[in-house]
């Protein structure tokens, strides 16, 4: 019999589609599911392929009669679990006449088809490396797993150059064509993709273990035979198919919707990727939300890492700003999903999961609440400004629905962000705070305070000056009273000294007893009168517990910086004023003498 490859294919008997290889399937009027099976004609060693249904079998076994008796078949192979591939194994378990007849599947699959409890035993791809060794070819067998089944597989025929790819290939289709004509069957195939795969990742998995084979045509079992070269050209495009859209149909049956849908959220996880600032990324999803609403503004309410509450909001450029528990809708935030239903008033004679509150001038307002997928609790709010009332609440019940998750994800990373910035603020501000007198560090003084020189140098900063303290005989309040008091001593110290300086001023502590305070901007009469008053400020300390009794004083010693004057002359001065102020007799204020020559400039 001539390969019948070309046109005028009678679905009342078996068509040949390459040589040995047959399609023995059943035409079903009014249903867009067609159901292939295939018989490979291999003398005694026959094998078929997705035997059917019952509502199909008893037409593929006339079709296979007319090729081969029924009893030449040894193997039947169930490239997965389904119904319509297995549940015609009982009548053929009843029909059989041989003994060595065997069900060829993966073990997922046997685990399943052993509850029909047949005669047949099973023959497993799995534990027979992936290969059937026939009269005159090997078949091969290629894992698809979870397209749709875990114990998914496909066939190869390197003879025939057939590949039988079970549902994936498949189509849905109102009329029957056993050959796909041209590219637009691709429209044919994508509702089936995207109803019947769950995710593109593991169709991509099982699309690229199909190219590896050099195939001819591709034999699916549902919809149309796909020859080279559109086989090629429609596997590269089913790689970019979004798959799984039922996880998100919900009760949804409307596809051209689903697939709308499926646009636009794929257009917000480009967002998401696309863009760092979310400055940027809110801009983006406003201009995607808007093909579906006249929405005019986003905002977002959400409780940050810390437990702040933060308002991410257009004005603000989505920067983020703390606000206090009282803001609008902050009550929201932390319910979990009954208290929000409860509290928004969202009955069950409404569907929608979000609060629709009148703003001016006819105006609404959408506030979503986003939840912590974990805890189940709100840990944001969307808000969406729309120029008018919705006129479809339906409408705008799943749009919410389904924008609340990206929504959630974008506002998560978003606060991540921030609270890494916070921490490394914090880092920051740990490494230039002394934590004892929470005065900055050294650290922070050769910083900021070369800065101020330099613009004291350029003239476009004011004159700097140095005061030092260090606290007198601070030994003896560690030796009478040991160094938790001493501690506590320098604690309070460095407090007055905090208190007393200006806002511009930068107090530092040293080291041990001894802190300093740079000022900028003060005449000599100024600082001396500023070093007076941190003087008395210390002496005027009251302390509590054992060291009640215990009087405090620092001496002092300062210095007014001449032009390019080096930090390190500077303190060398200071600190000779302020040993000066120790002779002295302590608790006392030394000024250094001005620089007579700029000899060390030289
Ligand atoms: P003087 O009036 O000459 O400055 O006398 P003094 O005792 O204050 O001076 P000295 O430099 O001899 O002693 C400073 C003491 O400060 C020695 C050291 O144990 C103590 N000290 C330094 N840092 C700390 C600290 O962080 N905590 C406590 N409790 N003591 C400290
Ligand atoms: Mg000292
Ligand atoms: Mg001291």
């Amino acid at each position: 019999m001539p390969v019948d490859l070309d046109h005028h294919h009678d679905p009342d008997h078996a068509v040949q589609i390459a040589p040995r290889v047959w399609w023995v399937g059943h035409k079903q009027d009014n249903d867009p599911f067609q159901c292939h099976a295939y018989l490979i004609e291999q003398g005694d060693q026959s094998v078929l392929i997705d035997p059917g249904s019952m509502r199909t079998f008893h037409h593929t076994l006339r079709k296979i009669e007319e090729i081969i008796p029924f009893h030449k078949i040894k193997y039947f192979v169930a490239q997965h679990q389904d119904p319509d591939i297995t549940a015609s194994l009982p009548a053929i378990g009843l029909m059989l006449r041989r003994d060595d007849a065997v069900l060829v599947t993966h073990w997922r699959s046997a685990m399943l088809l052993k509850h029909y409890d047949l005669r047949m035993a099973f023959w497993l791809v799995d534990e027979h490396e992936w290969s059937l060794p026939l009269e005159d070819r090997t078949l091969q067998f290629i894992f698809t797993p979870y397209a749709h089944f875990a114990g998914a597989i496909c066939t190869f025929d390197p003879v025939s150059e057939v590949v039988f790819t079970s549902d994936i290939f498949g189509a849905l289709d109102e009329d029957f064509h056993l050959f796909a004509e041209d590219e637009s069957h691709f429209e044919r195939m994508r509702p089936f993709h995207e109803h019947y795969m769950p995710s593109r990742d593991i169709l991509d998995f099982a699309l690229t273990a199909i190219a590896k084979v050099p195939y001819r045509l591709i034999a699916p079992q549902h919809g149309s035979l796909i020859r080279q070269p559109l086989a090629g050209q429609l596997l590269e495009r089913l790689r970019h198919l979004d798959c799984g859209l039922y996880l998100m149909a919900g009760r949804d049956s409307d596809i051209m919707r689903l697939i709308r849908l499926n646009a636009t959220l794929r257009e917000i996880t480009q967002a998401l990727s696309l863009y760092r600032d979310f400055k940027d990324i809110a801009g983006r999803l406003l201009e995607i939300i808007r093909r579906h609403l006249p929405v005019t503004g986003l905002r977002f309410l959400a409780m940050d890492g810390g437990g702040a509450t933060v308002l991410l909001s257009p004005e603000t450029r989505y920067r983020g700003e703390v606000v206090g528990r009282d803001a609008d809708l902050g009550w929201a935030l932390g319910l979990d999903r009954l208290g929000w239903e409860r509290a928004a008033g969202v009955g069950a004679d409404r569907q929608a999961p979000f609060l629709l509150l009148d703003g001016p001038d006819g105006a609404a307002q959408v506030v979503l609440p986003l939840f912590d997928p974990d805890r189940g609790r709100v840990t944001a709010l969307a808000t969406l400004e729309l120029a008018s009332a919705p006129a479809d609440l339906q409408d705008l019940g799943w749009i919410a629905e389904e924008l609340a998750m990206p929504l959630q994800v974008a506002l998560e990373r978003e606060l991540m962000l921030r609270e890494v910035d916070q921490q490394r603020q914090n880092i920051y501000e740990r490494s230039i705070r002394d934590p004892l007198t929470g005065l900055f560090t050294r650290v922070y003084m050769q910083d900021a305070v070369s800065r101020l020189c330099s613009m004291q140098d350029r003239g476009t900063g004011g004159e700097v000056a140095l005061v030092m303290l260090d606290i007198d005989h601070f030994k003896r309040v560690n030796d009478t009273w040991g160094h938790v008091q001493g501690d506590a001593v320098l604690r309070e110290v460095g407090e007055a000294v905090r208190e007393v300086v200006r806002e511009a001023d930068i107090p530092i502590r040293l080291g041990g007893e001894e802190l300093a305070v740079f000022m900028v901007g003060m005449s000599p009469g100024g600082v001396q009168a500023m070093a007076e008053r941190l003087r008395e400020a210390v002496a005027a300390l009251s302390f509590q517990g054992p060291i009640e009794e215990l009087q405090v004083s620092v001496s002092i010693g300062f210095a007014q910086r001449q032009r390019s004057e080096p930090l390190e002359a500077l303190i060398d001065r200071a600190d000779r004023a302020l040993y000066e102020a120790k002779q002295g007799g302590r608790n006392r204020v030394v000024s250094a003498p001005k620089v007579l020559s700029m000899a060390h400039a030289a």
